[in-house]
């Protein structure tokens, strides 16, 4: 870009919950400094500075320049932020109608919305020094030091504390006494490594539907398509993507690859760097700052190959994107439900798109709107219909809780089986999708029942802590011995948390090991690694989890999985209810069975003759499918139409409603011809939580640019509304979840 003339107006994106950019003149001292979209600039904002970044030079514009503030100062030399991802912000912005100053913040690093200079990206690389190579005689108990010395040991030119913290938690104060001792020294470099020692170890012989599915992506790895791998649990998904990947990276190019969770993941993340020796950046709640923003900047310049994380990934800088993978795509976490609610799944195909490169969805349970795309040609669908290996099909039956017996939610024959496979050697997955001892605590005497103030909802009772505490706002209080209304001490827990469960079976089982994995008992960082790594040996003969578990891990010596309670998910108000309890029992049963003895899944349930229980107990996911298409195609709703909704919330009951009140009528006005459906206001399935009321209208069209058109006019005139600036309300376009 040339110069610019001084009077030049510059449009810059500011972080403020505003829909539009402001326009501001260069600062006197730079007015021949090119600057270039993408790049931070430092801007006057009312009484306060703020980053924002370039959108925009020499905008068309009516106003008079003599009115517009001037930039303070340019922060970057050179856009931070390149053409698509540009593009791809933009993009966002309308399609999520989110104001665009927004969208930068949400997808830079944190350290880039201070108004501090981009560090030159180095990495320290550790390696031993003599004293560290000669020293020995440590005593027993230093295990960690031990192990530190033996992995820098094996490693001759060094290892940077992202390869360390790869196999080693919380390393940095093992390596501070290193450096105490003067066992250690640092230098600046990179840790990238040639590329013909690219791949580390021998990949499997692919079977024909590995081989097949490996063949067809190879064929389109210079454009844009959508890939859609459905693969049973364990039917070689992932050995998918690593031989894809093995012909990206050869060509010098990089994989973005999204998760759901990347504490869920240890393992597929082991197997990344066990077959690839490439710098691998992983995003994960781990990094701070600093190490955060580096990492971005290692995937700007090219130096990091493969770059992992959860939805917000989708906006890592990337220099030659080669191909773009999004593991488990069905799953909920690619879509934020709070601020800028984007679906990072959906996002990764409109990148992709941008970048001419193919994208790769992987699930065992595919989504419903991804099934219909690929059913009406748009996604390329590739199946893996059997198991990587020998592993066949678990069986999978129902127990009919009806008049039988339960001890604590467990019945005489779960507790059977259970007993059958431990005495067998076996490991056991038993699933409850509720933590805490019970969700209720009652009193016998008054028929009191521990109620959430500022929630619709029961405060859950946690033994271990003796609380009670509301799931949904936070809220927790000491667990009184006596009644709070009438004093009696006959004060009964109503139901069963994974706390309980626990119990029961450390009790029936005292021979056994129970291992208890929920949010509860891996809040501590590690310690969700730390138990996976249990259970995956075998230590653990009983797992008992919440859905934590269903996700993404394997247990290779788990024979019998169990769903402790489906009932809770047979009667949701919430359409795609159906979907998530097909998809939940098949990816828990997707985590039985091991090569050489088949698995065994049972579901614990009054409704043995549901519909539902019945369709997905036959394991035919295609089936499954193709039956919810139906009823969905039937109601109307998505895939068949597109939702938006409009939430309102405030500590008084009438406002958000009226507010929505008042919004239903201008859309009434403004929707004229078009085919748009509004459903409510209502109040929110839980309307009170955390103290506010909420309520929701809906939005819902048969075509996605007659909706957009329509929502563009319609914020427009919501953000008039005088009521509007009595609650806080926000717009969902795509909701995921209805409440
Ligand atoms: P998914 O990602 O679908 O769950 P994986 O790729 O993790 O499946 O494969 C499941 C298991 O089977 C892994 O232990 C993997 O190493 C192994 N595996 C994958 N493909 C093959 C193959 N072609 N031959 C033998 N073993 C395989
Ligand atoms: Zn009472
Ligand atoms: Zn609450």
């Amino acid at each position: 870009m040339s110069d610019h003339s001084p009077g030049i107006i510059i449009r810059v994106a500011v972080p403020v919950p505003l829909r539009h950019s402001f326009d501001y003149l260069l600062p006197e001292t730079a007015v021949s400094q090119a600057v270039l979209p993408g790049t931070r600039v430092l801007v006057p904002f009312g009484r306060n500075k703020l980053v924002g970044i370039v959108d925009e030079i020499d905008p068309a514009t009516s106003i008079d320049s003599s009115k517009l503030k001037r930039i303070i100062r340019i922060i970057d030399d050179n856009p931070l932020i390149n053409k698509n991802l540009i593009w791809l912000c933009h993009w966002a912005s309308q399609y999520y109608q989110y104001p665009l100053g927004e969208v930068y913040a949400a997808a830079l690093p944190s350290r880039f919305r201070q108004d501090k200079p981009v560090l030159p990206i180095c990495t320290r690389v550790w390696s031993l020094t003599e004293a560290g190579r000669q020293a020995g005689g440590l005593p027993k108990r230093a295990v960690r030091l031990a192990g530190l010395l033996r992995l820098l040991g094996q490693a001759p030119d060094g290892l940077t504390g992202q390869q360390i913290g790869r196999q080693m938690n919380d390393w940095r104060p093992v390596l501070r006494k290193f450096a105490e001792k003067g066992w250690v020294e640092g230098r600046e470099g990179t840790a990238s490594l040639p590329d013909k020692d690219l791949q580390r170890e021998n990949p499997h012989r692919l079977n024909d539907a590995q081989q097949n599915a490996v063949s067809i992506i190879l064929e389109h790895l210079d454009s844009f398509a959508v890939f859609l791998i459905h693969g049973i649990t364990g039917s070689g998904k992932t050995e998918v993507y690593l031989q894809t990947m093995t012909r990206v990276l050869g060509q010098g190019r990089q994989v973005l690859i999204l998760v759901p969770e990347i504490g869920l993941t240890p393992q597929l993340l082991q197997r990344f760097s066990d077959r690839f020796a490439v710098d691998m950046t992983v995003f994960h709640s781990g990094l701070n700052e600093t190490e955060r923003a580096q990492s971005w900047l290692r995937a700007k310049t090219g130096q990091a190959r493969i770059i992992i994380g959860t939805r917000s990934a989708v906006f890592a800088a990337l220099d030659k994107p080669g191909l773009v993978i999004v593991d488990e795509e069905h799953d909920l976490s690619f879509k934020q439900q709070d601020g800028f609610r984007y679906s990072g799944r959906d996002l990764a195909i409109v990148r992709a798109r941008r970048e001419g490169v193919p994208v790769i969805l992987g699930s065992a349970t595919p989504s419903l709107e991804s099934m219909l795309n690929a059913i009406e040609g748009r996604y390329r669908l590739l199946e893996l219909p059997e198991r990587a290996g020998s592993a066949s099909h678990p069986q999978m039956r129902l127990i009919d809780l009806r008049h039988q017996a339960l001890e604590e939610g467990l019945s005489t024959a779960l507790l059977g089986k259970i007993r059958e496979h431990i005495d067998q050697q076996g490991q056991v997955l038993l699933f409850l999708n509720r933590r805490g001892y019970a969700p209720t605590l009652l009193c016998h005497d008054c028929g009191y029942v521990s109620h959430c103030k500022r929630c619709d909802s029961h405060m859950t009772l946690h033994m271990a802590s003796r609380q009670l505490r509301c799931h949904h706002c936070g809220a927790e209080h000491r667990l009184d011995k006596y009644c709070p209304d009438c004093g009696s001490a006959d004060l009964r827990p109503i139901g069963q948390g994974t706390e309980r469960t626990e119990e029961v079976l450390n009790r029936t089982f005292p021979d056994s090991r129970v291992a208890r994995i929920d949010r509860d008992t891996t809040r501590r960082k590690g310690e969700m690694e730390r138990k996976l790594k249990d259970a995956e040996s075998g230590k653990d003969q009983i797992l008992l989890g919440t859905q934590l578990l269903a996700k993404g891990h394997h247990f290779p010596n788990v024979t019998l999985v169990a769903i402790l309670d489906s009932d809770q998910g047979l009667f949701s108000t919430d359409f795609r209810g159906a979907e998530r309890m097909a998809q939940l029992i098949l990816q828990v049963a997707g985590r039985a069975g091991r090569a050489d003895r088949p698995g065994e899944v049972l579901i614990q349930t009054h409704h043995p003759d549901h519909p539902l229980l019945q369709l997905a107990t036959r394991q035919d996911y295609r089936l499954t499918i193709d039956t919810l298409l139906d009823e969905r195609k039937s109601t109307g709703w998505p895939p068949y139409s597109h939702l938006a909704l409009l939430r309102a919330e405030a500590v008084t009951r009438n406002k958000p409603l009226a507010f929505l009140q008042e919004a239903e009528q201008m859309a009434r006005q403004t929707m004229g011809q078009s085919r748009l459906m509004l459903l409510g206001p209502v109040p929110s399935p839980m309307e009170k939580r955390a103290g506010r009321f909420r309520a929701q209208l809906l939005v819902q069209s048969g075509n996605r640019s007659e909706l957009h058109d329509f929502l563009v006019k319609w914020l427009d005139q919501i953000t008039g509304l005088k009521s509007s600036r009595q609650v806080r309300w926000s717009l969902d376009i795509d909701p995921q979840e209805m409440y």
